[in-house]
């Protein structure tokens, strides 16, 4: 496997508005996330817990499922595992100024920890780069589905994935419940925040509920430890980290401004994010 990430961050990057190529692959199938993110990278209940500790709980998000059977909340039928909703927990993706593919800067929604001026990745090679990320796009490969590195061949030209031999360990494990799938022991605490998390106006409490859960959950089974679920709650409504600051500004300077990647040096590195090392 090689891929050629120079100028891409294709799978960073929500690229649908640049492209009519872009399928919504993530929404085909039995399971279809009620939020439109795109790429969402769902976060194993280790890495969840370590982004918590180190004070980056305010850029956690969940991911729940429509299904054709399940538990009913706010409307939406939920993929559910013994009664309770399914989910993912993975990173925010706030509109941020990229020029991906030799576009012409945008304003699209990005990873949180993607750095405009680079599309590198600040947290790649530390101990917080998720697995998903860093092991991507080996399972494609292994399991013979289209990567993302080929979309973006498709829409753009280009030569991103320069070898598509599977890797010799792809990583594809059975995915115990507590892994990286974690589920809501209490849909009744969902009233209302099924539909803000569909109308993506979900608020730091509602997605601090999803977080709390998936921190304390045991793996392989659908307990959730009581003190790991209170001492996360706090803590991600304390968050105040960099990265979730850079997103509220982002959020503003959106609405405002003209998408210029150069500006991530005021609104991110000045916040503490660390830089990226470039191409050369
Ligand atoms: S889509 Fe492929 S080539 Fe592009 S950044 Fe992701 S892994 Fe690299
Ligand atoms: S963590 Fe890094 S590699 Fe993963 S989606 Fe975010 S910017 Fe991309």
């Amino acid at each position: 496997m090689e891929v050629n990430c120079e100028g891409c961050a294709g799978c960073c990057v929500d690229w649908r508005p640049l492209s009519e190529a872009a399928p919504d692959h993530e929404r085909q199938g039995r399971y279809r996330p009620l939020d439109d993110t795109y790429n969402l990278v769902p976060l194993t209940g280790d890495e969840i817990r370590r982004f918590v500790d180190d004070g980056f709980g305010d850029v956690l998000v969940p991911r729940l499922f429509a299904a054709e059977t399940g538990v009913t909340v706010d409307g939406h039928t939920l993929a559910s595992v013994a009664g309770g909703p399914a989910f993912y927990v993975g990173l925010h993706k706030p509109s941020k100024p990229v020029g991906p593919f030799g576009h012409d800067p945008a304003w699209l929604d990005a990873c949180v920890f993607l750095d405009p001026t680079t599309l590198q990745c600040r947290i790649h090679g530390t101990d917080r780069y998720p697995e998903t990320c860093a092991s991507y796009p080996g399972e494609n490969l292994a399991l013979g589905f289209e990567t993302e590195c080929e979309r973006v061949e498709r829409a753009f030209d280009g030569d991103r994935l320069r070898d598509g031999t599977p890797p010799k360990e792809p990583g594809i494990d059975p995915v115990p419940l507590g892994s990286s799938v974690f589920v809501h022991p209490a849909p009744h605490r969902l009233d209302g925040v099924v539909e803000r998390l569909v109308e993506g106006r979900a608020t730091t409490a509602d997605r601090a509920e999803f977080v709390a859960v998936a921190a304390g959950h045991h793996p392989g089974d659908v307990e959730v430890d009581t003190d790991h679920y209170e001492e996360t709650y706090a803590a991600v409504l304390d968050a105040e980290s960099w990265a979730g600051q850079a997103s509220d500004e982002w959020g503003r300077l959106a609405d405002a401004a003209d998408p210029e990647p150069a500006t991530a040096r005021e609104v991110e590195e000045a916040r503490g994010a660390p830089p990226t090392p470039g191409w050369d």
